[in-house]
């Protein structure tokens, strides 16, 4: 059994996540399984799990559900697979999710200068 040092966001890189679940994948022979495809469909499940734990919850007992509340170990799990599957995602596709995230978040600032977005709800196409 390998040990490792504990994860944290502070501490832990993208790259070194994205090994672990390569190794993992490796270790059980997954890589036949995950195709962009399959890994999009198992991407969206998760996601639909994450949204299942806020199902009919009201908006204003969302935060307090999250935080405070016996669900939020499922929401940091959910939340996890979400985040796993996105960074297989990217491993398999050869993306660079810094340099993607750098990429659109420039997009991101042009679409929503901050005189126009401030305060707004409104997509991009109709500030
Ligand atoms: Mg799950």
């Amino acid at each position: 059994v390998t040990t490792h040092p504990p994860m944290k966001d502070e501490t832990t890189t993208l790259a070194e996540i994205k090994r672990r679940i390569t190794a993992f994948v490796d270790e059980r022979d997954w890589q036949q399984f995950h195709d962009p495809k399959n890994l999009v469909m198992a991407l969206a499940s998760e996601v639909g799990e994450l949204a299942d734990i806020f199902r009919w919850v009201p908006s204003d007992k969302s935060l307090e559900l999250a935080t405070n509340s016996e669900q939020k170990q499922a929401v940091a799990h959910e939340l996890a697979d979400v985040m796993m599957f996105t960074l297989e995602l990217a491993s398999v596709c050869g993306i660079d999710l810094a340099q993607a995230i750098e990429a659109k978040s420039r997009i991101n600032s042009e679409r929503y200068p901050i005189e126009k977005s401030r305060g707004s709800s409104r997509k991009y196409n109709r500030l």
